[in-house]
Parts: structure tokens; sequence; C-alpha cells
């Protein structure tokens, strides 16, 4: 058994612990990361579809998300590196029951100096082609775009490296033991770590890693699946477009068009193969939107899948355990774990150096909302 110490071990190397190793090193923290797999964003976040967006209905997912999107975009001028932050746009197609708190939802975006136009169905329509049956209206998000999931979750860790942090692949974390003085003893086979912080970064096996240590952290795995075009069946290129009457969402990448859209009666559980009878089902509900989608030949070579990490709502866990509070969650954000990268590990930083977070009100995002009665609990987070 090798027997080592640390400030902070951080588990997981997909992009939030690849984020908040960054910002730990960088608070002059001593950070081990430890990765089951073989290398960087090897679990969601390498088979995610890469879109971010700030255009959120509530300010805490604002402000998470364009932090992080500010974030990206400062990359390049900050440390030299391209992480494939692109402002290509987001496009939202609204029904007639949401527009009204769609249009809420633009002026706090607003307040928060997020860019985004109402846009008309005419100027819309001249960025992605579909049919206006059933909208009220549509909006556009000019900073929205896409990231490079590996190049981002690469970048953090090449960031962490240099802060001092060491980055250990092929390591499953397989025990957690307390200590009574707050510190832990993590094992991955035959390494050994004390540490005074976990950071528990495990994407969806968070609930997994946490059970290790005798913590219930309610994460499960839920497959999404990504569906493509052969290359060079679009002629030109398209923003992400989400059609918000039914789920289905698509974008250009490179030569192809790529869709998704979640299954209702997915049923929990890791799993990575595609779901070709789903794809049927999804392609008929996006042609009622994008009636062109029909003509556009597909190419199953392109397709894949992977897994959301899902919380009973939907929305992340950030922060520490009120009975355990060396023990820092920064998991299950579903399908917004990607963009919100950035701010999350800036945050899981200053929990774990400060023993709390004050740089964001992230109450909505605490565990402590699971135990809370349908009275006290937080109101759902639209979108
Ligand atoms: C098809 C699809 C589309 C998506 N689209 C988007 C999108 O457009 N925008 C967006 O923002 N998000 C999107 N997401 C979600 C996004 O990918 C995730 O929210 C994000 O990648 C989560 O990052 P993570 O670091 O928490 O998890 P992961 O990338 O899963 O990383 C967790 C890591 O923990 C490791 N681990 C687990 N158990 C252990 C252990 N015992 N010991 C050591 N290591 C362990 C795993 O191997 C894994 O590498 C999408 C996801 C999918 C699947």
């Amino acid at each position: 058994m090798e027997l080592q110490a640390a400030d902070v071990v951080v588990i997981g190397a997909g992009a939030i612990g690849a984020s908040a190793a960054h910002h730990l090193a960088a608070a002059g923290q001593r950070v081990v990361v430890l990765e089951a797999l073989d290398g960087p964003a090897a679990g969601s976040t390498g088979r995610s579809f890469a879109s971010i967006r700030g255009q959120w209905a509530d300010e805490l997912n604002i402000e998470m998300s364009w932090r992080s999107i500010r974030a990206f975009r400062e990359f390049p001028q900050r440390y030299g590196v391209d992480v494939g932050y692109r402002p290509s746009g987001y496009l939202l197609l609204v029904s007639h029951q949401l527009w009204d708190a769609q249009l809420r939802a633009v002026e706090l975006q607003r307040e928060h100096g997020l860019p985004v136009e109402v846009l008309s169905f005419e100027a819309a329509q001249a960025i992605t082609p579909f049919s206006a049956d059933g909208l009220g209206g549509t909006t556009w998000g000019p900073a929205d775009g896409v990231v490079d999931p590996h190049l981002a979750t690469s970048a953090y860790l090449d960031l962490a490296r240099n802060g001092g942090a060491t980055v250990r692949f092929r390591h499953r974390v397989d025990s957690i033991a307390a200590h009574g003085d707050g510190s832990w003893t993590v094992t991955a086979g035959t390494t050994e770590l004390r540490c005074q912080h976990v950071v528990n970064a495990a994407g969806g096996w968070a609930g997994e890693v946490a059970t290790l240590a005798g913590l219930d952290v309610p994460v499960v795995h839920s497959r999404r699946n990504v569906y493509a075009s052969a290359a060079g069946a679009l002629a030109g290129s398209l923003p992400m477009t989400v059609d918000f009457t039914s789920g289905f969402y698509l974008r250009s990448e490179g030569p192809r068009l790529l869709f998704g859209g979640a299954r209702p009666d997915e049923v929990d559980g890791y799993r990575t193969d595609v779901d070709w009878a789903w794809m049927e089902e999804l392609l008929a509900l996006g042609a009622r939107r994008f009636p062109w989608i029909v003509d556009v030949p597909l190419d199953r070579a392109g397709c894949w899948a992977g897994t959301y990490e899902n919380t009973p709502d939907h929305h992340g866990i950030l922060g520490s355990v009120p009975d355990a509070p060396t023990w820092v969650n920064a998991c299950g954000f579903s399908g917004h774990g990607m963009m919100q990268a950035p701010e999350i590990g800036r945050l899981t930083a200053e929990q774990v150096t400060t023993g709390g977070i004050a740089g964001l009100d992230v109450t909505a995002l605490r565990i402590e909302r699971f135990a809370a009665t349908a009275a006290n609990r937080p109101v759902e987070l639209v979108f």
C-alpha cells in the first residue's frame, strides 16, 4: 500500500473534477485527482452535446452559465489555450403557453448582462428553417454556442498540474474511510491517500462513490442519445436550436447535423448503447417542427449515447454535506454540467478553502433540499 497525503482528493476527471482541481490548486491546495478510466473526459463529458447557453429562466442558472461562458471565452487570453468556445448562438422556439414566462426570462437574462434577442419568426427562420405552428415566439442568444469538452477538460487538468496537482488515471476509488477529525482516507487499488477534503465529482457515479463513505447522494445515470446525419448532408451550418414544445434539439457539427431529445420513458442506469428505436420516434417528433429533416440522410456510425447524471429535480448538488462538512459534492448537473463546469469548479474551491460559498446564492443546489418537506423545498427551476 502506497500511503500519501493531500489537502484535497478530487474523485473524477471529467469537466467538473478538472475545473475543481484547477481552482483548488490555484488556491494553494495540494490536490490529487483520482480517475477510474484511462484519461480525461472519458465519462459523460466526452459524450456531451457540448452546447452552452446563458438563456435560463432563473438567476442561479443564468449566473452559473454566463460566468462559465465568459470563463471559456477568456481561456485564450488568460491561459493561451483555445478550449473550442464558439459563439454560434442558441435559438429557442417557445410555445404560446410559455411565451410570457420566456419574455420575463429575457428581462432577467438582460439584467444579468447576458446578450439575448427576441426574434421575429422570419428572422429566426432565416437562421434555422422551422414551422411556427403553436409557437408564441423565439429568442436568440448570440453569446451561447459550443465548447470542446475534451479540450476544456484537458486544459483544466494541465492548469491543475501546473499548480502542483497530481492526476492519476486508472485509479478507481474503492473505499473511503472517515476519521473523527474530519479527515478521510481514500483508497484506489494500492494507492491510499489521507486528505482533509474529498470532492465528489464522479458524475453519474457520484451516488455510488458517496455510498463508499456512508453518505446518501441521490444521483443516477440516465441515457441520452445523439443522432447524426451523413457528412455533408447540410448546405450550411445550423446553431443549436431547441423546440421547447417537444424537447427536440439540433445543431450542426462540422459537416454533420446532430440531433437529440430525451426519451420520456428512459429507465435509469448506466448504458451507452445507442437507442435505435427511439431515433425513429424522435425523428417523427422533430419533423413536425423541422419538416426538412426527413430528407437528411443519417449515418449510424456518427451516432453515440452517454448518460446524464440526474438528481430527483434535475439540478446539481453543490457544496458540503451537513453531517460531513469536509465532503464536498460537485455532481448531478444533469444536461448542463458541461456548460457550468467552470463556475462549479470555482465555487467548489471556495467551499473547500473558506468553508462556505459566498460568491453566489447556491441554496437551491444544496443537498439539504432533498430532506426538505414539499412546503419548504426551493421552487422547481423552470427548463
Ligand atoms: C448525450 C449527452 C449530451 C449532453 N449535452 C450537454 C450539453 O449540450 N451541454 C451541457 O452542458 N451538458 C451536456 N451534457 C451533460 C454533461 O456532459 C455533464 O453534465 C458533464 O459532462 C458532467 O461532468 P462531470 O465531470 O460531472 O462527469 P463525468 O464526465 O462523467 O466525469 C466523472 C468521472 O468520474 C469518474 N469516476 C466515477 N467513479 C469513480 C471512482 N470510483 N473512482 C475514480 N473515478 C471515478 C468517471 O470515470 C468519470 O470520468 C450531456 C451529456 C450527454 C451524455
